[in-house]
C-alpha cells in the first residue's frame, strides 16, 4: 500500500470529509523552498496601459503573472520515489477537483441560466454536452458544470473507479476515465476564465487561482492527460481564451512545451 492511499486518500474519502493534505500549492502549505525565488519573467513589466480590445483580463498584466508558485511547476508534478503512477494521478486529480470546486462553489451565485445561457469559453467558444442519446447540446453554464461536478464527485466516490482500499487495483480503464475527467475539468477552468474572472479578482484570489490552473496544465501534460487541441484549440484556428493563457505562461516559463 503506498503513501497516500494509506494516509492521504484514505483518510480524504472516509466518511465526513476531513482536512485533506493538497499537493496544490497554497500559501499556508506549500514550503518556501520550492518556491523558488527565480522570478517567472525577469523582463520588465509591460507598462499598465490600457489593455488591447477584445484582450481578456486574464491576459493583462499583472493578473497573468499573478501566482503563489514563481518559476515552473515541473518538480511539483514529478512523480516522487516509491509512489505508485495511478496512485499520484488519483491524488492529484481528486485534489485539482476539490480546489476547483471550491472556487466555482464561491462564484456560482454569479452563474446562473441567465448570465451563462451557454458553456462559454471565449467569444466564439461555446462547449456543448453529449447527452444519453449522443447527441451534442448545449446546456446553460450551471447546468453544464452541475452535470460535470455530479458525475466526477461519484466516479471518485466509486470504489471501483477509484479503488482506496488495500488490494484493490485500478481498474483497465482508468487512464481512458481520467482523461475524460480532465478535459470536463479543463472546460470548467476555462468557462470560469472567461465568464467569471471579475469575480476572480474581486475575491483577489487570482494568485491562487492562477497557480491552481497552471499546476494542472503542467500535471496534464506531464501525464498525457490533456490533449493540446483541448487546451489550444483547433490547429489553423486562431487561439482563444485559456489556449491565449497556455501560451503565454509557457513564453514565461511557467509552463513546458
Ligand atoms: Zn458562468
Amino acid at each position: 500500500m503506498s503513501f497516500f492511499n494509506s494516509i492521504g486518500r484514505s483518510m480524504q474519502r472516509s466518511g465526513p470529509r476531513g482536512p485533506k493534505r493538497s499537493p496544490t500549492p497554497t500559501s499556508a502549505t506549500f514550503p518556501n523552498a520550492q518556491a523558488q525565488a527565480q522570478p517567472a519573467d525577469s523582463q520588465p513589466p509591460p507598462s499598465p496601459s490600457a489593455p488591447q480590445v477584445n484582450k481578456p483580463l486574464y491576459l493583462c498584466s499583472p493578473f497573468v503573472e499573478a501566482a503563489l508558485v514563481k518559476g515552473n511547476f515541473k518538480t511539483i508534478v514529478m512523480l516522487p520515489k516509491y509512489v505508485d503512477i495511478m496512485e499520484w494521478v488519483a491524488v492529484n486529480v481528486f485534489d485539482f477537483f476539490q480546489n476547483l470546486n471550491m472556487f466555482y462553489g464561491v462564484i456560482s451565485e454569479c452563474c446562473t441560466q441567465q448570465s451563462c445561457p451557454s458553456m462559454s469559453a471565449g467569444p466564439t467558444l461555446n462547449y456543448t454536452w453529449i447527452n444519453q442519446d449522443r447527441k451534442s447540446v448545449q446546456l446553460p453554464a450551471p447546468t453544464y458544470i452541475d452535470y460535470v461536478m455530479t458525475w466526477v464527485q461519484n466516479l471518485l466516490d466509486d470504489e471501483n473507479t477509484f479503488p482506496t482500499k488495500s488490494g484493490h487495483d485500478f481498474p483497465a480503464s482508468f487512464p481512458a476515465t481520467i482523461k475524460h475527467v480532465y478535459r470536463q475539468l479543463l472546460r470548467v477552468f476555462a468557462h470560469i476564465y472567461h465568464a467569471h474572472y471579475p469575480q476572480i479578482l474581486h475575491l483577489r484570489s487570482e494568485p491562487h487561482f492562477n497557480s491552481l490552473f497552471a499546476h494542472f496544465l503542467a500535471f496534464g501534460r506531464e501525464y498525457e492527460l490533456l490533449d493540446i487541441k483541448d487546451v489550444r484549440g483547433q490547429p489553423n484556428t486562431p487561439i482563444v481564451g485559456i489556449g491565449a493563457l497556455w501560451e503565454r505562461w509557457r513564453e514565461m516559463g511557467i509552463l513546458e512545451g
